[in-house]
């Protein structure tokens, strides 16, 4: 392992970029494994990953795993509440922030346990856009203090279950998406005589930039235009209820990539409220929705995958642009909502696998010796391959080699080529490309057609999970998640590669990574070991990812454990709980299959081998228990 001597942690740091997407939650450790501090406020705490990977192997857990760290959900939504807290207070801000979390950034229960109980002490509550997201929240949300925020298309059930909530004495608020969900919410609140909490969302001119700017501007599917925004409140006053009227909503879209859209939103924001303030409906919040991006690519730009700001600069923004108009039109300051998922949640999950193979172009190298009556073909490739490190015109080099290659395809297909001239023409193909390419990475100028060699050689590194589960948007809206191996970062790694999954589908594959200098289609990593794991993570995958997952191929959900950081442990940390994944059985349950009558079916199949004496009835007893064992059996591909 001679090359490591020149190779340091800082200049594994500088290619996988950990400590810039990592948010303080990660770093490469001296020992090249990667380390988790998942409590900003106690540094002490330092889990190495592998440690955890251990553990997991102990516990009979297979791979691929969600690896949640509870104490990084914390983390962030305390920092997302002091944050505020502070800013408010260097504003002299002479009012509160009420923050809610989206519920459908990540629903599963044990997160959303997690921030309402990390919430409690700041009155952090819960934003739901569904039927479904509101009888979660109506459930788990009840702090009476804090606020749950009704967003998305609602019917008549819906607003009945808000005003529930209302007798129940939460702090519900039905924000009116279209006009005629306020029509639907009097009746139905006068019919009940319960008195709902109104907010109206405001459809702004602002456009957030990045993949969700259609949140904003005229052809927005959600909120009301300005002149939706008076008749509507005018409505209220007419039924008697203008003083249900509260708050004023608005979002622009998710993960914005630059600051101005925020600042201009909320200058927007703040002038709709004061105006509507001064016509005499004195709300109390305003609700500046989510957006506040995560750093995803490390290159803190205004790319799609990342933002050019930081938390504080966010809150700030919010804080202090909401006070200065306000200030200078001359009304009190509202209570500031916000509802920032991506933020509290991104961070603190992850996705680890392992390397199951690799597969390469040029892999299958076949014996090239020469033969007395060969085509000339495969003379010439030969003479070509031994000549390449003698002549400098490479361009001519690779253009022989690729017309050579057609000619002998075509050969082929004329019975003029046999399949064993073919193989080795092939074999000669490649071993002239890696020549090639090993000359070309020290060149000054290279050749279009040749720059692309470096990927074609690359390897690709064949993982154990489906991109279609773990990392949707990847496949959906090419969004690039940090990729790290857990161990062996001391090592210089000197295998380039892309991902491929084990979907049967070409789509399956990662091949945009965050290296030093921005995304790459390759990723270097290290040299596969016979008898050892290769583990590969996935990071920030805690927001929309860890839930938006499909079906294909049934793979279905992985694994997950549940880390809880605990200073007296050794180890820092402890698995607090395991919750297993799909097995064959739940995927084709959902599918409409009746798992137990399959078994039937194939044991009645069995049986009737025995009886014909085809198989011995023990060997019926082994193939039946099989069977059954895999319909049970988790849906990945096994390790051992
Ligand atoms: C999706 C959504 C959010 C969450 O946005 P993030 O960018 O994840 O913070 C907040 N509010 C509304 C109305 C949404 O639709």
């Amino acid at each position: 392992m001679s090359n490591n001597e020149d190779w340091t942690i800082e200049d594994a740091e500088r290619l996988y970029s950990v400590g810039r997407w990592g948010g303080g939650y990660f770093e490469i450790g001296e020992n090249g494994n990667l380390h988790v501090t998942p409590d900003l406020d106690n540094k002490d705490i330092r889990i190495d990953f592998k440690a955890v990977l251990e553990e997991i192997k102990e516990e009979g857990i297979q791979l691929p795993v969600v690896v949640r760290f509870h104490d990084i959900l914390r983390s962030q939504v305390e920092k997302l509440n002091e944050t505020f807290r502070r800013t408010m207070n260097d504003a002299e801000y002479g009012a509160q922030y009420m923050g809610v979390y989206p519920v459908k950034v990540n629903q599963m229960r044990e997160v959303v346990e997690e921030i309402v109980d990390a919430g409690k002490p700041f009155n952090y509550g819960l934003e739901a856009g569904s039927k479904a997201e509101l009888i979660t929240a109506l459930a788990y949300n009840t702090n009476e203090d804090s606020l749950t925020v009704l967003n998305g298309y609602k019917d008549e059930e819906f607003m009945r279950l808000a005003l529930l909530a209302r007798k129940l004495g939460r702090k519900v608020i039905v924000v009116i998406e279209k006009f005629s969900e306020l029509l639907l919410l009097v009746k139905i609140a006068k019919e009940l005589d319960i008195q709902p909490i109104v907010g109206l969302r405001s459809k702004m001119t602002v456009k957030g930039r990045g993949k969700w700017e259609g949140s904003g501007g005229d052809r927005a599917k959600f909120g009301l235009t300005i002149s939706e925004i008076i008749k509507a409140a005018r409505y209220l006053e007419s039924e008697g209820m203008g003083d249900t009227f509260k708050l004023l909503h608005f979002h622009i879209g998710s993960q914005l990539t630059d600051i101005r859209a925020v600042k201009e939103a909320i200058n927007e924001g703040a002038r709709i409220y004061a105006e509507l303030y001064r016509m005499g409906f004195k709300l109390d919040y305003v609700d500046v929705g989510g957006g506040l991006g995560i750093d995803y690519d490390g290159s803190k730009s205004t790319n799609d995958s990342s933002r050019n700001y930081s938390m504080e600069e966010y809150v700030a923004d919010v804080v202090f642009g909401m006070k200065e108009v306000c200030d200078l039109e001359d009304v009190p300051v509202p209570n500031l909502v916000s509802e920032s998922g991506r933020a509290i949640t991104a961070h603190h999950s992850c996705v680890v696998t392992q390397i199951v193979g690799e597969i390469r172009a040029n892999s299958a190298e076949i014996d090239t010796k020469e033969e007395d009556d060969e085509h000339i073909l495969v003379s010439n490739m030969r003479d070509l391959a031994l000549g390449v490190d003698q002549q400098d015109n490479l361009q001519e080099i690779f253009n022989d080699a690729s017309q050579w290659k057609e000619q002998a395809i075509d050969a082929f297909k004329l019975r003029v080529v046999t399949l064993e001239e073919l193989a080795k023409i092939e074999t000669l193909y490649w071993q002239i490309m890696v020549k090639l390419r090993h000359r070309t990475r020290d060149a000054e100028f290279v050749p279009e057609e040749m720059q692309e060699l470096e990927y074609t050689l690359s390897s690709q590194y064949l993982c154990n999970f489906s991109v279609f589960q773990s990392a949707a948007d990847t496949w959906a809206i090419d969004q690039v998640l940090p990729v790290v191996p857990i161990t062996r970062m001391n090592e210089r790694p000197t295998v380039n590669c892309s991902l491929v999954d084990i979907t049967c589908d070409s789509d399956g594959k990662i091949d945009q990574f965050v290296i030093e200098n921005g995304v790459s289609d390759v990723l270097p990593m290290h040299p596969l070991r016979s008898g050892e794991e290769y583990y590969l993570g996935l990071f920030l995958t805690g927001a929309y990812q860890d839930v938006m997952g499909d079906m294909h191929n049934l793979f279905g959900r992985l694994n997950e454990v549940h880390i809880f950081s605990y200073d007296d442990d050794p180890q820092d940390f402890y698995i607090e709980e395991v919750v297993p994944g799909s097995s064959v059985e739940n995927v084709l349950s959902i599918m409409q299959y009746h798992p137990s009558s399959m078994a039937q079916t194939v044991k009645r199949m069995i049986d009737r081998k025995v009886s014909e004496g085809i198989m011995n009835p023990r060997e019926g007893v082994k193939w039946t228990d099989f069977y059954e064992q895999c319909l049970a059996g988790y849906t990945y591909l096994k390790q051992k």
